[in-house]
């Protein structure tokens, strides 16, 4: 890098946005000049990489967090469920359209056909679950959908749920085969790979220390080299902050009004992960359920067939812990350094009005391993501890805002924060998460390319054909783009 080299682009992060966005700009602008900066030694090794998230293509299939019940016993209302499964198609649609581009390789190494099941006990979730098959059977997107109460046919979608079930409960499951399992590490490392091919340097070992607006709007960046601790200045037309967990820091650096009152709240993970062979061959499912008082929706636990590098395993969790840092490998300094006056009433207001969240995180962090083994068994009763290991996950740094009746809310989405001028952009939260990033990075162009967005739309609709349409309107087309973005990701 010399020094104050002027880029058009520059990237901050080498996680699944920053590679996203890069791919699109690369695609529809290939003239600009655009730089990455990830201060670890590689790219994709917070929480993109795929032993730091689950893995689920959250197209809201099963997970009951996007389809709460109703208060009155009557059909949950889909249209939460909805948004978000087409949030999903324009990653299917997108990921299919570089498979055909050679830019993704064989869709195996990135995605796998993997059935999306809701598992549940009690009258109550019985009852709950019942409704809301009900209200999803009808809808174009969630074609498919299965239920049974019937033991006997859990246990032919998911024999490990059942064998060696005694207690004599209500149980049921929804199963719907679209799901998929995706490695976004993989798609991660594969578009920065192009990006790298095509002219975009990739710097690794580079962390962005400072951000400066600079007389003509454009930016000044100040680098640091992690490993020789050398410093480097840069000044780009346009910034994206692709940090993840510290993503509010680089915004709150730069300055910007937009950033202002914003807060995050850090929960930490933790799995079991199982790669016995003999187990792993007996599940083949996402299987999610319902979470415990307090949890927050990412907390949910699930049942998981993973396919890392060609291998299966199975994933249990997350269990969340109390930890204050941003990022895996952020500092337990991240939380107070993030305090500003702005901000001050959102996070005390969270803090207060979030007890049982906060009694949930104290009650998972006193479990030991043989209670939350315990955990596991009440999804799969034959587990033995000798099987499996507990492994730190990745950290999921939750956005606060300002609230103007409660004084500061805790938000599970996600929030792209943009600079009036455009010309900086910033991702904040972490869920639906790495199976939106098509669609959150499509907001990310329509805000800080406005000029030259409208002039884009023809060609993303090539990318994207879904793009700027809903195909839960019309049955046919959400049929065909399922069936033809499975051809091509091979998820037949
Ligand atoms: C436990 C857990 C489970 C999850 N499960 C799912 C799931 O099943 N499905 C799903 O879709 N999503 C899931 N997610 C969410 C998903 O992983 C994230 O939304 C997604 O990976 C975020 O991508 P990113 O590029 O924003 O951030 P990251 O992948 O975290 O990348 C950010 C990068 O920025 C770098 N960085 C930070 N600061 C700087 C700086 N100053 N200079 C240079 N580099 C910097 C970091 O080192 C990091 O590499 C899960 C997340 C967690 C933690």
């Amino acid at each position: 890098m010399n020094s104050k080299k002027k880029i058009d682009v520059a990237l901050v992060g080498g996680g699944i946005m920053s590679a996203t966005l890069g791919t699109f700009l690369k695609l529809l602008k290939p003239e600009l000049t655009i730089e990455v900066f990830e201060r670890l030694e590689g790219t994709a090794l917070e929480s993109s990489n795929p032993w730091n998230n689950a893995g689920t293509g959250h197209a809201a299939l099963c997970e009951l967090n996007y389809m709460p019940d109703s208060k009155d016993g009557s059909l949950p209302n889909p249209a939460k469920a909805v948004a978000i499964n087409e949030q999903f198609q324009l990653s299917r649609q997108f990921w299919s359209y570089l498979v055909e581009n050679q830019i993704l390789k064989s869709p195996s190494t990135f995605i796998n056909a993997t059935p999306h099941m809701t598992f549940v006990r009690g009258a109550k979730d019985v009852d709950y679950l019942r409704r809301r098959f009900e209200a999803l059977k009808t809808q174009p997107l969630f074609a498919g959908i299965e239920y049974s109460e019937d033991p006997k046919q859990i246990a032919e979608w998911a024999p490990l749920l059942i064998k060696g079930r005694t207690a004599d409960e209500p149980i049921a499951a929804t199963r719907i085969n679209s799901g998929t399992d995706v490695d976004f590490g993989a798609i991660t490392n594969q578009l920065f790979e192009y990006l790298a091919k095509n002219g975009v340097a990739v710097h690794t070992a580079s962390e962005v220390t400072d951000l400066v607006r600079d007389r003509d709007n454009s930016w000044n960046i100040k680098v640091k080299n992690t490993a020789t601790s050398s410093t480097e200045y840069l000044n780009s037309k346009f910034v994206f902050v692709g940090a993840g967990g510290w993503a509010l820091k680089l915004l709150q650096k730069s300055g910007i009004a937009e950033a202002k009152g914003y807060g995050t709240f850090p929960v930490g993970g933790q799995w079991l992960r199982t790669d016995n062979p003999k187990i792993v061959a007996q599940h083949k499912a996402k299987v999610y359920s319902q979470a415990s008082v307090g949890a927050p929706p990412m907390s949910v636990p699930h049942l998981d067939t993973r396919v890392v590098n060609g291998k299966p395993s199975l994933l249990f969790g997350p269990y969340a812990t109390a930890n204050p840092k941003f990022l895996k490998n952020g500092s337990i300094f991240d939380l107070p350094a993030s305090l500003r006056p702005a901000n001050l009433i959102p996070y005390l207001a969270v803090g207060l009005t979030n007890f049982s969240l906060v009694q949930y995180l104290v009650g998972e962090l006193l479990k030991t391993k043989s209670r939350k083994f315990q955990s596991l068994q009440e999804f799969m009763p034959s587990a033995k501890a000798e099987d499996w290991q507990l492994l730190n996950a990745g950290q999921r740094a939750q956005v606060i805002k300002k609230d103007s009746v409660k004084g500061g809310v805790l938000q599970f989405g996600t929030e792209v924060i943009t600079a009036r001028d455009g010309s900086i952009s910033g991702l904040l939260g972490a869920s639906p998460g790495a199976s939106t990033a098509v669609h959150v990075m499509l907001q990310v162009l329509e805000r800080s390319f406005a000029s030259e967005f409208s002039s884009w739309k023809k060609q993303i609709s090539k990318m994207i054909p879904s793009f700027g349409t809903k195909l839960s309107d019309d049955p046919k087309k959400a049929a065909a783009s399922l069936a033809s973005t499975a051809k091509t990701l091979n998820l037949n």
